[in-house]
């Protein structure tokens, strides 16, 4: 006997067996319960997700003669229900991908006019529609105006915006969507059952997931799966049927970009482009990864939706832990902007590989677009910052605020992160005596007395010659400077000197 496809063999037959696609399925029911069939239908929708299918089903049910007594469905033992699917002559399918010339569409005209033979409808299925000739279009449109009551045209299509206006018009339009995961996964177990074959749950869910929404792709995957696993299907299994190190390979590149180990990103990019994988299917997986990890970080209870083996699932908590959300945000945000970018970029490996160590040498926290402006700026400055703004900025020595600038415009090209830190809180003044004073609040008083005094000295020393003093706006304590000496992580004491 020959073997027969799982996706033929559990194709539905009636409208009861259509998974994912309710909103339409109500209507159609309800139409054919009421009597209220329209004359053309456009079905759109990605592929796989039961338009032809349903279609079939429909284009039988109007023609049943006992559809009201099952609920809108085809009856499956009338003469109609019989004669579908072999020589049903009030059932002409077509595909507009073969036939799309303005003859075969005139043909349609003419015949259309003939009355069915056996039910009450001549229904006209054309598939791909969008693939009809504009003089194809004309011709089916002149028909579409003015149909005999007889005529039921269902026009099926992946992409709807190149459907002329003049004939959505004409039609009824439903929008098949992608079948969620969970009503797949549970599609295919409901198929392994009557099959008679085992399988872990988490190996289904993860066809259900390769799926991506349609019942055809996942039934598919499902179909090859058996012929890899003679007993129980497992995880393991599935991911072998799916491509050996696929969703390995693209844990060790996550793994790579989120550590930031530059040469085994680079590595593992080329090891999956190498084993045949197509770069914006690489970059799509490495987003859905970085999802899975969102999720974990994020939601208690993650694996309810993710149905991962308990292994994989440790394994993504790990990694979650490790990393900020600020980085993971910034990690999904542009890879999934990658997306657009990919479809004009000259190299596609290289516009991913940047994309990569973008995320890699980043941590999250800033602008890596202002930080790159930014720094090219600083490149093509002709000298380095303090020579530059010394240069260009003179001091007034009779003036401790142009002096003061003269010393932070000295510093800002020196590393000194803790000091930058503290500008904004100090004041400058001469007193009477015409002494220098830098007057700060506590915190940054002793940041500055114990870190920087002799480089403040040195430095204001080049602008001014008068004697320098720095006050503390609040009193110390000296158990305040112990435990500032603390923070600082110093074990020597601090020696309260006037
Ligand atoms: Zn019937």
């Amino acid at each position: 006997m020959n073997y027969v496809a799982l996706y033929r063999k559990y194709r539905p037959q009636i409208f009861d067996d259509v998974i994912g696609q309710d909103h339409i399925i109500n209507t159609l029911r309800n139409q054919i319960l009421k009597d209220k069939v329209s004359h053309a239908y456009l079905f759109t929708g990605t592929r796989g997700t039961g338009k032809t299918t349903t279609a079939k089903i429909f284009a039988r049910a109007v023609n049943c003669s006992d559809a009201k007594q099952h609920n809108g469905n085809p009856c499956g033992k009338c003469a109609v229900c019989k004669d579908a699917g072999q020589a049903n002559l009030d059932i002409i399918e077509m595909d507009a991908a073969s036939n799309n010339g303005v003859d075969y569409a005139r043909d349609i005209r003419e015949k259309v006019q003939f009355p069915p033979i056996n039910g009450k409808y001549k229904v006209y299925i054309i598939d791909e529609v969008h693939m009809l000739s504009q003089g194809a279009f004309n011709a089916l449109l002149k028909t579409l105006e003015e149909p005999p009551a007889h005529a039921l045209f269902i026009l099926c299509t992946t992409e709807v915006h190149k459907i002329p206006a003049t004939i959505l018009s004409r039609c009824m339009r439903f929008d098949f969507r992608l079948v969620p995961t969970a009503t797949l996964a549970e599609h295919i177990a409901k198929i392994y059952d009557k099959e008679g074959k085992k399988y872990e749950k988490e190996a289904v869910f993860s066809i259900a997931q390769a799926g991506e929404g349609s019942v055809r792709d996942s039934v598919s995957i499902a179909d090859r799966c058996l012929s890899v696993s003679s007993g129980k299907l497992t995880y393991n299994d599935v991911l072998q049927v799916l491509g050996v190190s696929s969703k390995n390979s693209v844990s060790a590149l996550c793994d790579a970009i989120l550590d930031a180990r530059v040469g085994d990103i680079l590595t593992e990019i080329n090891n999956a482009v190498n084993s045949g994988k197509d770069v914006a299917r690489l970059s799509k997986d490495v987003s859905l990864y970085m999802r899975d990890l969102l999720m974990v970080k994020e939601c208690a209870n993650a694996n309810a939706a993710l149905c991962l083996p308990s292994d994989a699932y440790e394994k993504l908590v790990r990694t979650a832990e490790k990393i900020t959300l600020k980085k993971l945000l910034y990690a999904i945000d542009v890879f999934v902007g990658l997306d657009s970018k990919l479809k004009y970029a000259l190299s596609p490996l290289v516009t991913l590989e940047a994309a990569a160590l973008k995320v890699a040498c980043s941590s999250g926290e800033v602008d890596v677009d202002g930080l790159d402006k930014r720094i090219t700026r600083l490149e093509q400055l002709p000298q380095n910052i303090s020579a530059e703004n010394q240069s260009v900025f003179i001091v007034d020595k009779r003036n401790a605020k142009s002096i003061w600038k003269g010393v932070k415009l000295s510093l800002s090209g020196k590393n000194m992160p803790l000091l930058s830190g503290v500008w904004s809180e100090v004041r400058v003044n001469f007193d009477q005596d015409n002494s220098f004073i830098v007057t700060a609040p506590k915190g940054a008083y002793m940041l500055i007395d114990m870190e920087y005094k002799q480089i403040l000295l040195k430095e204001i020393s080049k602008f001014c010659d008068n004697s320098v003093t720095f006050v503390c706006e609040e009193k110390i304590s000296e158990s305040d400077l112990d435990r500032q000496l603390k923070n600082l992580g110093r074990d020597v004491r601090f020696d309260t000197k006037k």
